[in-house]
C-alpha cells in the first residue's frame, strides 16, 4: 500500500478569486490531480487531503504576518478546488480516505499523519498540490527526515513562483532522493 498526499488544492490557493492564489499554474493541475487521486483510490491505496486551516484574525499564527488571510475555517476559500471537491464528496466516507486540517506548511507538522501511515504499513508517499516551494517542500523535507520513500508528481505540483518551483523540484530530486515523475 502507498499513500497520495493532496496538499492545499483549495479555492483560496487555486481559483482566480482565491485569497492567496497561484492562479493558472495551479489551475492547470486539476485534471492530473483528480485522475491520480481516483487511480490511488481505485487501486486500494490511501488517499490523504492535508488542508491548511486558519481562524480569522489569528494573531498568534506566524503566517498572519506573511500572507493575507486565507483558508479560513469552513469557508468557500478552504473548500477543495473544482472537480477534486466532487471526487472527495464521492469517496470521503471510505476508511482509506483521510481529510484533516494542518496548521503549518508541512502536512506532518503537529498532525497524526505519520502514525496513520505507520499503522497502515505505508513506506511510499506521493505528493501533489500547491505550492511546490512552500507546503510541498516542507512536507517533502519532513517525509525525508522520517524515512519515507518519496515520489513527487511534476504535473501535479505548481506555484505562483516559477523560479522557486524549479528550485524545489531540483531539491526533491538531488537532496531528498525523491523520484520525480
Ligand atoms: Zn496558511
Amino acid at each position: 500500500m502507498k499513500a497520495l498526499i493532496n496538499i492545499d488544492y483549495t479555492n483560496d490557493f487555486v481559483a482566480d478569486d482565491g485569497a492567496l492564489t497561484a492562479g493558472k499554474p495551479a489551475q492547470a493541475l486539476e485534471a492530473y490531480i483528480v485522475k491520480l487521486t481516483r487511480d490511488f483510490y481505485d487501486k486500494g491505496d490511501f488517499v490523504v487531503f492535508a488542508i491548511d486551516d486558519h481562524k480569522k484574525d489569528d494573531t498568534y499564527h506566524p503566517e498572519s504576518k506573511l500572507f493575507p488571510a486565507h483558508n479560513i475555517h469552513n469557508t468557500k476559500g478552504q473548500a477543495l478546488y473544482g472537480s477534486l471537491m466532487d471526487l472527495y464528496e464521492r469517496i470521503k466516507d471510505d476508511e482509506r480516505v483521510y481529510y484533516y486540517h494542518k496548521r503549518r506548511y508541512s502536512a506532518f507538522a503537529g498532525s497524526d499523519l505519520d502514525i496513520r501511515l505507520r499503522e497502515m504499513g505505508i513506506k511510499e508517499i506521493h505528493l501533489v498540490g500547491v505550492c511546490t516551494d512552500i507546503c510541498i517542500l516542507h512536507t517533502a523535507i519532513d517525509a525525508y527526515n522520517l524515512g519515507y520513500d518519496l515520489v513527487v508528481h511534476e504535473k501535479g505540483v505548481g506555484s505562483f513562483n516559477q523560479k522557486s518551483h524549479d528550485f524545489a523540484l531540483d531539491h526533491f530530486k538531488l537532496s531528498l532522493g525523491a523520484k520525480i515523475i
